[in-house]
């Protein structure tokens, strides 16, 4: 019989909503053969989790692996190689798994390096967490991503390694989405508004004309592949969910006709909160450009008010960390969950369950991931602290003592804080949970 490993005695919040139990959870061939009560036999290998929570592995709905301390559009592009970004991305996701984060969506990249990052992750050659991936924005010239003047690009508009692919008219949308697929992505990420980051293109500009958005979705309907919306204003999210995204990022100005428009069509918000209120929080500190943290303190209580009447109305909410920013390093997203305590008024659990059960379901893994349930992939997280009572826990990453991977301990905290005790079981036993 093959070695299962035993987490004893920890406290475990399961993710799907329940309240949290004390138990103890079996490991074996990269799954959960049971989660609560195990039964322990003599080649077991035990870890002993008292005083540790047990939660599932995070997953972070909205990342760009590339980005790492940038502080405005030249440091995200044109300042690095391609290679140099891949090196980057590889390095992120390494870090992201160390702090817990066994799933993330990769949210716009640059030439196709989100699918090497998770091919390579599957291959083993790398360590990373499990990725689901779009390739380039997709948008327009003037629109989202396009961040330089004119000048720069006049005659080579699509200039071959930016994070954005500019589209002109319908016939290039579709024909970016094909490539795209070709290429190897999960998702397509399509730019409908603008973005406070982008003082070409406010957040509050539609920049993508309704052919070439219903090109983008019909186009990923065709290749089954969902979309994700970059979408700031009210006509931009209204027009995204009735145009069929799975997703709409950020929802800055969502009123209501926009959640009617997100609940019929069953489309999620994953809001980044978190990264936007500390740009307008504490951008300034951060070298990060006057007029663009101007623009995000002028959008921060209504962003605070989409998330809040989304929530309310039962619009699905998943954690994104949209990190990478000077100031908002990768995994961050841990910060998002604590936004939503404190200023959507979820519960914790309710929080954590955004960053673990409802993003692995909107990402199309809730079959496989997101919860302690037996029989799904032992990803898990063990936590020195409990976040189902206070989520700020999860913040500090001293406190993330254990990250399991399909069942591969591929993270425990280092020396000189205590390393996870481990031996043999003495005899056989019964544990038994509540
Ligand atoms: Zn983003």
């Amino acid at each position: 019989m093959a070695l299962r490993t035993l987490l004893m005695n920890g406290w475990i919040i399961d993710g799907t909503g329940r309240e949290a139990f004390p138990g103890s959870v079996a490991i074996d061939d990269g799954r959960l053969p049971s989660v609560g009560t195990v039964e322990v036999s003599r080649d077991d290998e035990c870890i002993d989790c008292a005083g540790l929570t047990i939660l599932p592995g995070l997953v972070d709905a909205h990342v760009h692996l590339i980005d790492d301390n940038i502080t405005n559009a030249y440091e995200a592009e044109l300042a690095r190689s391609i290679p140099e970004a891949t090196v980057d991305a590889a390095a992120n996701a390494e870090r992201l798994l160390r702090l817990g984060f066994t799933t993330v969506r990769e949210a716009g990249t640059r030439a196709n390096i989100g699918v090497a990052v998770r091919d390579g992750v599957r291959a083993k050659k790398i360590r990373g967490p499990r990725v689901v991936t779009a390739g380039t924005i997709i948008s327009t010239p003037g629109g989202l991503g396009d961040f330089f003047p004119s000048h720069l690009f006049e005659r080579a508009p699509y200039y071959p390694s930016s994070q954005s692919s500019l589209v002109v008219g319908p016939a290039e949308a579709r024909a970016v989405v094909r490539r795209q697929v070709k290429d190897g992505v999960d998702w397509i990420k399509v730019g409908v508004s603008g973005t406070g980051f982008n003082p070409r293109c406010p957040a509050d500009r539609v920049a993508i004309s309704d052919e070439e958005l219903g090109a983008v979705i019909d186009e990923a309907a065709v290749q089954r592949r969902p979309v994700m919306a970059h979408a700031e204003s009210r006509e931009s999210i209204v027009a995204a969910a009735r145009a069929g995204v799975r997703t709409i990022e950020h929802g800055v100005y969502l009123d209501d006709e926009g959640v009617e428009a997100m609940l019929a069509g069953g489309v999620a918000l994953c809001p980044t909160l978190a990264m936007y209120s500390a740009f307008a929080e504490r951008g300034g500190d951060f070298g990060i450009p006057k007029d663009i943290v101007e623009q995000h303190r002028r959008t921060h209580n209504s962003h605070v008010e989409s998330v809040r009447k989304a929530y309310a109305a039962g619009v699905p909410i998943i954690a994104g960390g949209d990190a990478g920013l000077a100031h908002f390093p990768q995994g961050r997203c841990v910060e998002e969950i604590a936004r939503y305590v404190e200023l959507i008024g979820m519960s914790s659990l309710g929080a954590l369950a955004t960053i673990t059960r409802v993003a692995a379901e909107v990402l199309g893994l809730g079959e496989a991931v997101g919860t302690l349930e037996r029989g799904k992939l032992a990803d898990l997280v063990l936590v020195r602290a409990d976040p189902g009572d206070c989520v700020t826990a999860l913040q500090d990453p001293a406190n993330v003592v254990g990250v399991f991977q399909e069942g591969e301990l591929v993270h425990e905290v280092d020396r000189p804080a205590p390393r996870l005790e481990r031996g043999r079981a003495p005899a056989p036993q019964a544990v038994q949970g509540r």
